[in-house]
C-alpha cells in the first residue's frame, strides 16, 4: 500500500478508535431537512439515517443543490451557490502493460516549455481538448496511469461519448513520442473522463477541486463569501470537504477547520 493509503487507514483506524461506523457503498439521495434544521439522511435504498449534526464531503453544490435542495435555501444563497465555478478539466487514462513499456518507475511530466504549457490550457478555455496535453505520468509495475490536461467537462462541439477515445489516442501518442515501446506494450486501457468524475464519484463538472481554486474563490470566499466557517444557512449541517476553506487537494485542512467549528 502507497503513503496515501495508509493515511486513509490510518483515519479509518481513528474513527473505528472511537466506536464510529464506516459505510461504502451507501449513495446518500437526499439530507433531511425541517425547519432549516439538518435530522439526518436518507440513502438511495431508502433507509434513514437520523443525526444531530451531519458534514458533508461532497462539493458544496452537490451537497447543497442536490442532496439538500433549493427549496430548503434562500433564494440568494441558492443563486449564488448555483454561481460556483467547476470547470473540470482534467481526465485520467489507467493502461494496464505487459511490463515492456519502457517508462521509468515513479512519476514523469511531459512539459517541455511554459508557452506548451499555457496552448494545452488554452483548449480547455475554448471548450476544446488540448492536441498537445499536458501529461503527469506514474508507473507502477505493470500500470501506467496518465493525467491529462487539458479535458474540459463541457466540450464546445462534442460530447464525452464521442471524445473519450481521442483523448485516449492522444494521451499514449504523446507519450509514445517519449517512449516508443508504451504502444506495444499495452494490453489493456481504462479512461476516466471528467463526465466519469461527475457521475461515478458525485464531482460536480468533474472538478476535482470541488470548486475552481481562483482568486474570487479562495480563503474567506470559499465555498461562498460570508459562509467560509464551514457552515450552511441549514442549522447541523457543516461542509467538509475540498470545496470549502482549507481545500483543495489532499491536505486535511477542509476537514480539520471544520471539525473545529462544530458547535
Ligand atoms: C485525477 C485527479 C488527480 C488529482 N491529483 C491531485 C494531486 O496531485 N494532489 C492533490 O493534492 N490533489 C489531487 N487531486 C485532488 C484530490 O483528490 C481532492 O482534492 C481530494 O480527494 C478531496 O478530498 P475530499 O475528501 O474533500 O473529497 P473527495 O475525495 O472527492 O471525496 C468525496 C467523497 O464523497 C463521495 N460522495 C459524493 N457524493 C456522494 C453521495 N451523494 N453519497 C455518498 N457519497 C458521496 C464521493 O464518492 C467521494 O468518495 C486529484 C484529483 C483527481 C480526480
Amino acid at each position: 500500500m502507497g503513503k496515501a493509503g495508509e493515511i486513509t487507514q490510518a483515519l479509518a483506524n481513528a474513527v473505528k478508535s472511537f466506536g464510529g461506523e464506516i459505510r461504502t457503498e451507501s449513495e446518500v439521495k437526499s439530507i433531511k431537512v425541517e425547519s432549516q434544521i439538518a435530522k439526518g439522511v436518507i440513502l438511495a435504498n431508502g433507509e434513514e439515517i437520523l443525526a444531530n449534526q451531519i458534514l458533508s464531503s461532497a462539493d458544496p453544490k452537490h451537497t447543497l443543490l442536490k442532496l439538500v435542495g433549493a427549496q430548503d435555501l434562500p433564494p440568494e444563497f441558492v443563486w449564488h451557490t448555483q454561481s460556483i465555478k467547476m470547470r473540470g478539466s482534467v481526465a485520467k487514462i489507467h493502461l494496464q502493460t505487459n511490463g515492456s513499456h519502457g517508462i521509468p518507475e515513479g512519476t514523469v511530466v511531459v512539459a517541455p516549455s511554459i508557452k506548451y504549457l499555457e496552448r494545452a490550457y488554452d483548449a480547455a478555455k475554448y471548450g476544446e481538448i488540448s492536441e498537445k496535453p499536458y501529461l503527469e505520468v506514474t508507473t507502477a509495475g505493470n500500470v501506467v496511469s496518465i493525467h491529462f490536461q487539458s479535458a474540459p467537462y463541457a466540450l464546445k462541439k462534442s460530447n464525452w461519448q464521442v471524445e473519450g477515445s481521442k483523448v485516449e489516442k492522444l494521451a499514449i501518442d504523446t507519450l509514445a513520442e517519449y517512449f516508443p515501446n508504451l504502444k506495444s506494450s499495452i494490453v489493456n486501457r481504462k479512461l476516466i473522463s471528467p463526465l466519469d468524475l461527475e457521475q461515478t464519484y458525485g464531482l460536480t463538472e468533474g472538478d476535482l477541486n470541488h470548486g475552481q481554486l481562483m482568486l474570487d474563490q479562495f480563503l474567506f470566499m470559499r465555498p461562498l463569501p460570508g459562509w467560509s466557517n464551514h457552515k450552511t444557512p441549514i442549522d447541523n449541517l457543516y461542509l467538509c470537504g475540498s470545496g470549502v476553506h482549507g481545500g483543495g487537494g489532499v491536505s486535511g485542512a477542509a476537514g480539520r477547520n471544520a471539525a473545529k467549528s462544530l458547535k
